[in-house]
C-alpha cells in the first residue's frame, strides 16, 4: 500500500494568512516542512481521502494524477476538507473528457453539506440519479461501523464524534494484508470507536494533533491526547513496533516547528506528517 500525503494542516492551512505568532514566522522563514496544505492523503494513487480546498494544488506538486482518482472518503463536509468547486467541474458542462467512475463514501449528514456545498456553485442535486449518471459517481452512505468493500479495499467507517450534526466518520482501510487507521478529524478516541480499533493491527495510523501539549481550545485532540492514544493502542495490540504513527492536521495553536515537534512527537512514540510525504507499507 503506497500512502501519499497531501496535506497536513488544520482548517487554516500553515502559516497562517494574517497571524504573525512565533510558529506562523518561524513557517515563513524555515519554510519546506513547516508549509502545511490543509490535511488530505491518497492511497495507491486512486483513493483519496477528503477532497479538500488544496487537494489539486498538492496532486499536481506530488505527481499525483486526479483525473485517475476511483474512490473518495469524506471524513466530514467542514470547508478545510471538502471543496465543491472542485468537485463540480466533474460536470459535462465544463467539458472535462474521459471521466472515469467515482464511489463516494460518507455520512448521510455529510452528504447533505456537501450538497449545500454544490449548491452554493451549481444547480447540481448530489442525490439525483440524473446528476449522478452525468457526473459519474455513486454515493455509498455510511453509520459508524459499517463496512464498505470498493475494489480492493475494506473501509470501516469509525465515528470521530468531531461533527454530530453530520456524523462525522474517520475510516480504517484495509488492502492485500496492510492496513491503516487515518483519524483526522476527531474530538476524541470514544469507547465505541475503541472497540472498532481494538479488532484491528495497523501498519500505519494517522492522529489529529491540532493542538500543541495542554493547549486544547476544543473540537479536536492535542500533543498530550495523541501520546495518550499510542500509548494505549500499544497496549492495546491495535500498535507494535512496526507501526508508523504519524500526527496530522496541524495548526498554530501551541505547536511549533516541525524539527521541535518531531523531537517532542519521537519522544512519545509517534512522528510527525508532512505535505509531499510518501509511505510504502
Ligand atoms: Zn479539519
Ligand atoms: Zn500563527
Ligand atoms: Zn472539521
Amino acid at each position: 500500500m503506497k500512502i501519499s500525503v497531501l496535506g497536513t494542516s488544520a482548517a487554516t492551512g500553515m502559516p497562517l494568512a494574517f497571524c504573525n505568532c512565533t510558529v506562523c514566522m518561524q513557517s515563513r522563514i524555515l519554510g519546506g516542512k513547516n508549509i502545511r496544505k490543509r490535511s488530505s492523503i491518497v492511497i495507491n494513487d486512486e483513493l483519496m481521502i477528503d477532497l479538500g480546498p488544496d487537494s489539486m494544488n498538492a496532486c499536481n506538486m506530488y505527481g499525483i494524477d486526479a483525473g485517475r482518482i476511483k474512490y473518495l472518503l469524506q471524513t466530514h463536509s467542514h470547508s478545510d476538507h471538502f471543496d465543491a468547486g472542485h468537485f463540480v467541474t466533474r460536470w459535462s458542462d465544463y467539458a472535462t473528457k474521459g471521466l472515469g467512475h467515482l464511489d463516494i463514501v460518507c455520512s448521510q449528514g455529510t452528504a447533505e453539506d456537501m450538497n449545500h456545498w454544490i449548491n452554493e456553485n451549481e444547480s447540481i442535486d448530489l442525490f439525483d440519479k440524473k446528476w449522478q449518471e452525468d457526473l459519474k459517481y455513486k454515493l455509498h452512505i455510511v453509520k459508524h461501523g459499517e463496512i464498505t468493500r470498493l475494489g480492493e479495499y475494506e473501509i470501516v467507517a469509525v465515528d470521530s464524534k468531531h461533527d454530530p450534526r453530520v456524523e462525522a466518520l474517520v475510516y480504517i482501510i484495509s488492502s492485500n494484508g496492510k492496513s491503516i487507521f487515518y483519524g483526522t478529524d476527531m474530538l476524541k478516541i470514544s469507547e465505541d470507536a475503541w472497540k472498532i480499533l481494538e479488532n484491528h493491527r495497523f501498519d500505519a495510523v494517522f492522529l489529529d494533533q491540532t493542538y500543541g501539549k495542554g493547549f486544547n481550545a476544543g473540537g479536536h485532540p492535542d500533543a498530550g491526547m495523541v501520546s495518550d492514544y499510542v500509548k494505549t493502542m500499544k497496549s492495546k495490540g491495535i500498535i507494535d513496533e512496526k507501526t508508523v504513527v504519524y500526527a496530522t492536521h496541524i495548526s498554530h495553536e501551541g505547536n511549533a516547528a516541525h524539527e521541535e515537534m518531531e523531537k517532542e512527537a519521537k519522544a512519545n512514540g509517534y512522528k510527525i506528517a508532512y505535505d509531499g510525504m510518501k509511505l510504502t507499507l
